[in-house]
C-alpha cells in the first residue's frame, strides 16, 4: 500500500512505520510524519483507462497488452466481448450475451466514455460505470480537484456499524476552486472475502478481493465519492 499511494496532504512518499503505543503498523509521510489521508498512484494501464495523456510509446504497450488481457478473457469466458467490457455481470458471475456487451458498450459511447477503456460494465443486471468511468470523465471536464482516502477509525466503525472483520474505506474529493468536498463509503465483509466459487466450491470467488480486500474497499470508497462529484449524463447526486 506504501508503494502504490502518496500522502493525500503534501503527495509525499509513505513508508510503513511501526507504532509502539498502539501496536500497529501506519504508513507514514516523508514529509508531515503519520498520514492522515493518502492518494492512490494509478499505475500506466490505469492512468490509460483514466484518460491520461501518456507519451506515444507508453501508450502503445499499454493498449497492446490491454488487447492481448482481453483476448485471454474471451478465451477463458467463451464469448466474444467488446473489448474492455467484462464478459460477466460482476454482481451475478454470469455470461453475458453478445448483445448485452454490444448494449453496454453503445451506453458507455453514448456518454462520451470508451468502453475499450472499461468503462462500463453489468452488475445485477444493471448498467454501471466503472472507476475509471468517473476519473475519465473527471479529467475531461476538467475541473482539478484532489481524491484522498484512509480506512475509517475506531469510532466511525462504531457510528456506521461496521461488521467485524470488514474492510471500511472513507474516500474524499475536493474540488480545488470552490473547497466543495464530497465522500464515498467503501466496504468489503469478511463473508465477500470467504466466499467460495458458484462454478467451483473448492475455490474463492474472488481471490484477488480475498488478497487486497483494503484496495477493493478504497477503491469503492473512491467510486462513491467520484460518482457524486462527477456525475455522468442524468445521475443526480441523490441517486445514489
Ligand atoms: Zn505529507
Amino acid at each position: 500500500m506504501a508503494d502504490s499511494n502518496v500522502c493525500g496532504e503534501c503527495d509525499g512518499r509513505l513508508t510503513v512505520a511501526w507504532d509502539d503505543k498502539l501496536s500497529l503498523h501506519y504508513l507514514k509521510c516523508g514529509k508531515c510524519g503519520p498520514a492522515k489521508t493518502i492518494k492512490r498512484i494509478p499505475d500506466l494501464t490505469e492512468a490509460y483507462k483514466q484518460g491520461e495523456s501518456l507519451p506515444p510509446a507508453i501508450e502503445d504497450r499499454v493498449e497492446k497488452n490491454l488487447a492481448k488481457r482481453q483476448a485471454k478473457q474471451q478465451a477463458l469466458a467463451g464469448v466474444v466481448t467488446m473489448g474492455g467490457i467484462p464478459a460477466t455481470d460482476l454482481g451475478t458471475g454470469e455470461l453475458l450475451l453478445p448483445e448485452t456487451i454490444q448494449r453496454l458498450a453503445v451506453y458507455a459511447r453514448h456518454y462520451g466514455l470508451d468502453p475499450a477503456r472499461g468503462h462500463a460494465c453489468l452488475m445485477y443486471g444493471k448498467p454501471y460505470f466503472t472507476l475509471d468511468a468517473y476519473l475519465y470523465h473527471a479529467h475531461e471536464v476538467d475541473n482539478p480537484y484532489r481524491l484522498e482516502s484512509r480506512p475509517l477509525n475506531k469510532q466511525e466503525r462504531e457510528d456506521y456499524q461496521i461488521p467485524e472483520g470488514a474492510h471500511a474505506w472513507v474516500a474524499q474529493v475536493t474540488v480545488i476552486e470552490t473547497g466543495a468536498y464530497l465522500t464515498g463509503l467503501g466496504i468489503v465483509t469478511a463473508e465477500e472475502m470467504a466466499e467460495k466459487s458458484r462454478r467451483d466450491p473448492s475455490k474463492l470467488a474472488a481471490p484477488v478481493v480475498a488478497k487486497h480486500p483494503w484496495l477493493l474497499a478504497q477503491k469503492r470508497g473512491e467510486w462513491q465519492a467520484m460518482r457524486r462529484a462527477f456525475p455522468i449524463g442524468g445521475e443526480e447526486e441523490g441517486n445514489v
